[in-house]
């Protein structure tokens, strides 16, 4: 088994990787928190799949769910009406401050379940078993929660870091693989940004990562779990270098956000990376290897780098209004070399949009 040690904020958790971890929750629960009843809340598609599992590992480890939601599937339920939901769950069952709540599901659930725990009573202890791609090298570690707020993804919500969480790479395999390919983009994010030796085995074994073998899988998930361990260590609440982590996503959430529910966030991000390496060539600043190498691996995982038929004028309006723009200006997160990562204050808007032009064709 692998196990990354995450420290953030004065908390400190381990991340357990492992195909067939699934299976090991309770026992892990009862190595980390004291106690016989947890609340659960689970995505309810993959409740269908992994939920009898999760169910069981619990009561052969002596904890019984003293309350199970299920949650439908979709960013629609990352709402404040969904979160009351949860805290009359919670209340009815009598969740109290040291009953944790295990979370099985992708980001959508786990921001959502997250943010739900860390407001009842102040703050219960969050246990995630990420299910994406997503969630598994990046939502559920580091402690962001949220719901979206009138049609504004994340507006509300705050940190509170996990207590534990365990990734089973193995629950990948029955992702739909639309949702599977647009995961990876984040794990070439990291590879791109913080992780060359990722990069190289990436582009190795890209047969493998498309198969999604069990081993490559879990290094790649150790890899990334590492690197935003060691961000979110220096800085916990995005205020400098967790910024890095946004590589991509400037002109990914801009696009995502003109497309609007068509386009998943993955493939916003690849394109978004596409971009930012040109902007990055363009002001001198990054190697022609950066782009060439990441749009090569994003393209073998079938992923695109340009979204024609897009509306350009559209997406350079919600580049405005990102949440890096600081007195209008855009903030870019540029790759300098592979590995090396860096916010860079001052990119014309010319080329800003220049490069969404060029993604948008
Ligand atoms: P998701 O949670 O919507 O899951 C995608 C789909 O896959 C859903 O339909 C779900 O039912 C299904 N699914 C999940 N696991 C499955 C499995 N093992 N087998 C079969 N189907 C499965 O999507 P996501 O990409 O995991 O998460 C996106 C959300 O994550 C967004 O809301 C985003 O804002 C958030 N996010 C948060 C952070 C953070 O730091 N907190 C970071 C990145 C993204």
């Amino acid at each position: 088994m692998e196990t990354v040690d995450v420290r953030a904020g004065g908390a400190a958790y381990p991340v357990h990787i492992e195909a067939g971890a699934l299976d090991r929750v309770g026992g892990f629960l009862r190595d980390t928190l004291e106690g016989k009843r947890a609340a659960v809340v689970a995505d309810a598609r993959v409740a269908g799949l992994y939920g009898p599992r999760l169910r069981r590992s619990l009561r052969e480890a002596g904890w019984t769910p003293a309350v199970w939601v299920d949650v439908p599937p979709g960013e629609r339920s990352k709402s404040l009406a969904r979160a009351r939901s949860l805290y009359a769950a919670f209340a009815e069952a009598g969740v109290d401050r040291w009953t944790p709540v295990v979370i099985l599901g992708g980001g959508v659930t786990g921001d959502l379940g997250a943010f739900a725990a860390a407001t009842f009573l102040r703050g219960v202890p969050v246990v995630q078993v990420p299910t994406t791609v997503v969630a598994q090298v990046d939502s559920s570690v580091g402690g962001k929660t949220a719901v979206d707020f009138d049609g504004v993804k994340n507006l509300i919500g705050c940190f509170h870091q996990p207590a534990l969480v365990v990734a089973d790479p193995d629950l990948l395999s029955t992702l739909a693989p639309r949702e599977y390919r647009a995961g990876l983009a984040e794990v070439v994010k990291i590879a791109i940004t913080l992780r060359p030796e990722l990069l190289e085995r990436l582009e190795r074994e890209v047969e493998a990562v498309l198969e999604r073998d069990p081993g490559v899988l879990t290094a790649a998930v150790r890899a990334c779990v590492e690197a935003k361990a060691e961000v979110v260590g220096r800085d916990e609440r995005d205020r400098d270098v967790r910024a890095i982590l946004n590589y991509g996503h400037t002109v990914g959430h801009a696009l995502e956000g003109w497309h609007r529910g068509r386009m998943r966030h993955g493939e916003a991000v690849a394109i978004g990376m596409h971009a930012a390496a040109w902007i990055g060539e363009r002001l001198g600043v990054t190697l022609p290897e950066v782009g060439r190498r990441q749009d090569g691996l994003l393209t073998r995982l079938g992923l695109k780098l340009r979204a024609p038929g897009t509306d350009n004028q559209g997406v350079s309006r919600n580049l405005k209004l990102d949440k890096k723009v600081r007195d209008r200006r855009i903030r870019f997160v540029l790759t300098l070399q592979i590995g090396g990562a860096s916010v860079w204050p001052h990119v014309p808007g010319g080329l800003v949009r220049d490069a969404v032009l060029r993604v948008t064709r």
